[in-house]
């Protein structure tokens, strides 16, 4: 059986029960894993990661190391204002750590797709967080860390990355200015956040949608354009970012896709992955309507099914 769907209970994030203030929905993450059991995955497909908060803060920037033991900062970079009041140590234990145990878990889920081809980390998907800062709830760069993390120990130096969150993945791009091994595609809802410019210039396929999609225009684009370019980079692993904010009753966004299409579109970007071949690491990033738990778990019962995935 392959041990390759990464979660921890750690991941969870809770502060005395104002976090329920915050747009996502708080219980996601333990509401997925409860469905992946009933639908019979036991603990033997779960990985659990190590926490290792060095393993993430050796990647990043002095300068950006001080700005997040801020509690000011961290109040408007997660987005809940009140934070500010509270000593940076309380805010570590409740809403950094979980956070920091949602990074290892990405880098945990590298490691197991170079193993069993597939991955998925229950959490993570931080893409509007780099080496030097952070935004939109988005703290700790995951999957620019895990990559920095194949690169060291798995000899692994060509990497794509496809971002299917609902928005831009500007962080993701931020890490890897003129990197000619990473090759970033991103789709997303062209809303007012974060509508980072200087992150474009970095994104080697660069989709906007501007307003609401139909599902078979938006199914196009990932297989009429974002398939065939990475196909032709020819990338050693695949980072699918996978969120879910992009679903037509999300209150964040404005693409309103499908949660038969939001099925679709994962199972494609699997499909994709095996024929080329690369172990294929799966994030959750955004997802704020309490269906979203539902449509993940589905997603993974879909693509994890099976002693070989
Ligand atoms: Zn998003």
């Amino acid at each position: 059986m392959a041990q390759n769907i990464v979660y921890h209970p750690g991941y969870n994030v809770s502060f005395f029960g104002l976090e329920k203030l915050h747009k996502f929905p708080v219980d996601k993450f333990v509401r997925i894993q409860k469905t992946l059991q009933q639908n019979g995955f036991d603990k033997t497909r779960f990985l659990s990661p190590n926490f290792d908060e060095k393993l993430v803060f050796k990647h990043l920037t002095e300068k950006y190391i001080q700005k997040c033991s801020n509690s000011k900062w961290l109040a408007v970079c997660i987005n809940l204002d009140f934070i500010k009041l509270f000593p940076y140590r309380l805010i570590k234990k409740y809403l950094c750590n979980p956070l920091l145990f949602a990074s290892c878990g990405t880098v945990a889920a590298a490691f197991a797709a170079c193993e069993h081809q597939r991955s998925v980390n229950v959490g993570g998907g931080y893409h509007h967080a780099w080496f030097d800062g952070g935004e939109g709830s988005c703290v700790y760069p995951d999957i620019p860390i895990a990559i920095q993390e194949l690169r060291e120990h798995k000899q692994i130096q060509r990497i794509a990355i496809i971002d299917l969150d609902a928005h831009q993945g500007n962080g993701t791009a931020r890490a890897f200015p003129k990197d000619e091994d990473i090759f970033l595609v991103d789709i997303y809802n062209d809303i007012p956040f974060p509508s980072d410019l200087e992150a474009k210039k970095y994104t080697a396929l660069d989709i906007p949608i501007k307003g609401k999609s139909s599902d078979d225009e938006y199914l196009g684009l990932i297989t009429d354009r974002a398939f065939p370019a990475i196909e032709e980079f020819a990338p050693q692993a695949l980072f699918f970012n996978a969120g879910t904010d992009i679903y037509e009753k999300d209150p964040l966004t404005e693409i309103q896709i499908s949660a038969d299409a939001i099925q679709k579109r994962d199972k494609m970007v699997f499909e994709f992955a095996k024929k080329i071949n690369v172990p294929i690491i799966m994030t959750l990033s955004g997802g704020y309507h309490k269906d979203s738990a539902a449509i993940v778990a589905e997603s993974i019962v879909e693509n994890f099914r099976g002693k070989d995935s």
